[in-house]
C-alpha cells in the first residue's frame, strides 16, 4: 500500500456537514454588506512581499514571523496574504478607483495565510471576511463599520460579542504618546522580552500588542494613549463615541486596543467573545482607521477605514450554538423495481429542475436498502415509484415523520411538496 499524505499542518478541510455553517455566514455577510453599499473585491492570495513589509510593517508579528514568503522561478519575493486590507488598498490604488468615485466600498472574504503556532481558534490557513472604505475621513465612517459589524453578528445570532474601542492618535499626537511610553518601558526594560526589548527601539507601540504575559503585564501599567490625543484626534474619538450611542450600539473604550499592524491612526476597535469554545482566541475580529496607508503605499491622499473579521472564529461560535444549517431534504425518491428506474430517474431530474431538494440513490438496490437511505436524509416526504404508480401516473407521498400519505399525481409532486405544511 502506498504511504498515505496527510493535510498541510494548520491547514483544515471543510467537510459537508459543516461548511454549511460557512455558508450561512458568509450568505448573511455577503446580503448584508450589499444592504450597505459595499461591493466585492477579490485580490489573488499571493503579492509581491514588499506590500506587506510597507504596509503591515516589518516590526509586526505577521510579517517579521508569520508570512509565507517564497521566491518564484523569476526570483521574486512573493508571500501569501497574511490580510486582506493591503491587498485591497493595492487593487484600489493600481485601478484609480479614486477617479472614478469619490467614495469607495469593498468587502472580501477569503483564505489568509500566518505560519502561526497552532491551537483552537488559530490557524496557519484561515479565513477572513472584511470590508474597507475608501474615501471618507468622517467619524461616521467608521461607525458605519462597526454597525455593519454589529448587524452581522446580530443576524447570525452571536449576540454575546463585545466591541471595545480606542484611538490611536495620529502623527500629530503619537509622537509625543510614545515618548511617554517609551519612558515608562525603559523602566522595566530588563523585564522585557528579547523581542519588546528590540521593540522599544524600533516600534515601542507594539509592546502594547505583545503576548508574552510579563510585556503584558507592563504594558498595563503604561499611560493611556488617550491621555495625549491632540485636540482633532480627541474630537474625531468623541464623535465616534457619539455616534455609536445613537444608533444604540453598546462599547468599550479600552485604552490598550493597539492591532497588530502598523497602518492605523486614530480609531481602532474589537470584538471580543469570551466564549469557551474560541480559548484564548477571543477576539473574533478587529479593524479601524488607516488614513495614511493608500499614500504610504505610492497612491493618492485618500483616508480608509476597515474592519477584518475571523470567519473560522465565528464558524466555532456558531457550531457551539446547536443551530441547523443545512438545507431540509424535501422529498426521497425510491424505485420498487428496475422496469421504473428511468421513469422515476426522470422524475427526480425534473422536481430538482423545478426547485425541490431530492434525494436518490443511484445504486439502486432493495427497497428496505432505500427507505433507510431515505430516513438518514431526513427527507420530509418519500415516494415510492413502481409499475402501478406509472401506470397511473399517481403515488404516494409519505411524510417520513409519521402521519396519512398524501395522493399526488407525477407532474405535481413539486407544488403538493412545496404546499404541504411542515411538521
Ligand atoms: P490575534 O490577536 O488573535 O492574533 P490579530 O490581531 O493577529 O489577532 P488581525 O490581523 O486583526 O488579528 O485579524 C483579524 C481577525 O482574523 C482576528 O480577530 C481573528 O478573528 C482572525 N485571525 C487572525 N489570525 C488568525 C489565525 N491564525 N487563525 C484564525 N483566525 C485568525
Ligand atoms: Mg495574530
Amino acid at each position: 500500500m502506498s504511504q498515505k499524505i496527510s493535510g498541510v499542518k494548520g491547514m483544515n478541510d471543510i467537510l459537508p456537514g459543516e461548511v454549511e455553517i460557512w455558508q450561512f455566514v458568509e450568505r448573511t455577510a455577503r446580503e448584508l454588506f450589499a444592504r450597505f453599499g459595499y461591493g466585492e473585491v477579490r485580490t489573488p492570495m499571493v503579492e509581491d512581499t514588499a506590500l506587506f513589509v510597507r504596509s503591515v510593517g516589518e516590526e509586526t508579528d505577521i510579517v517579521g514571523k508569520e508570512m509565507y514568503t517564497f521566491e518564484d522561478k523569476g526570483g521574486r519575493s512573493l508571500s501569501l496574504r497574511p490580510e486582506g486590507t493591503a491587498p485591497a488598498a493595492r487593487a484600489y490604488i493600481e485601478h484609480s478607483v479614486v477617479n472614478q468615485e469619490p467614495l469607495t466600498r469593498w468587502y472580501y472574504l477569503g483564505p489568509m495565510f500566518r505560519y502561526e503556532r497552532m491551537k483552537t481558534g488559530r490557524y496557519r490557513q484561515f479565513h477572513q471576511i472584511g470590508a474597507e472604505a475608501y474615501g471618507s475621513r468622517e467619524p461616521a465612517q467608521d461607525v458605519e463599520l462597526m454597525d455593519m459589524v454589529v448587524q452581522l453578528l446580530q443576524k447570525l445570532g452571536l449576540t454575546e460579542v463585545s466591541l471595545n474601542i480606542n484611538s490611536l492618535g495620529d502623527e500629530a499626537c503619537r509622537p509625543t504618546y510614545q515618548a511617554k511610553l517609551v519612558e515608562h518601558l525603559r523602566g522595566h526594560a530588563g523585564e522585557l522580552c528579547g523581542d519588546c526589548q528590540r521593540r522599544l527601539e524600533s516600534n515601542p507601540l507594539r509592546v502594547l500588542d505583545c503576548k508574552v504575559e510579563r510585556c503584558q503585564q507592563i504594558a498595563q501599567a503604561a499611560p493611556s494613549i488617550l491621555e495625549s490625543l491632540c485636540e482633532p484626534c480627541r474630537a474625531h474619538f468623541d464623535e465616534v463615541q457619539r455616534k455609536l450611542t445613537a444608533l444604540d450600539i453598546r462599547f468599550q473604550v479600552n485604552p490598550r486596543i493597539m492591532r497588530g499592524l502598523d497602518y492605523y491612526t486614530r480609531t481602532a476597535f474589537e470584538f471580543i467573545a469570551a466564549h469557551p469554545a474560541l480559548g484564548t482566541a477571543s477576539t473574533v475580529g478587529g479593524g479601524g482607521r488607516y488614513d495614511k496607508l493608500v499614500k504610504g503605499l505610492g497612491g493618492p491622499d485618500v483616508p480608509a477605514v476597515g474592519f477584518g473579521l475571523g470567519l473560522d472564529r465565528l464558524c466555532l461560535l456558531l457550531k457551539e450554538s446547536g443551530q441547523k444549517f443545512a438545507a431540509p431534504v424535501d422529498l426521497f425518491v425510491a424505485v420498487a423495481d428496475a422496469g421504473s428506474s428511468d421513469v422515476a430517474f426522470s422524475l427526480v431530474s425534473r422536481l430538482r429542475r423545478e426547485g425541490l431538494v431530492v434525494e436518490f440513490d443511484t445504486r439502486g438496490g432493495s427497497l428496505k436498502s432505500q427507505m433507510k437511505r431515505a430516513d438518514k436524509t431526513g427527507a420530509r416526504f418519500a415516494l415510492v415509484l413502481g409499475e402501478a404508480e406509472r401506470e397511473s401516473g399517481q403515488a404516494q407521498l409519505k411524510p417520513m415523520a409519521g402521519g396519512e400519505p398524501i395522493s399526488v399525481r407525477l407532474d405535481e409532486v413539486a407544488r403538493v411538496v412545496r404546499e404541504a405544511p411542515s411538521r
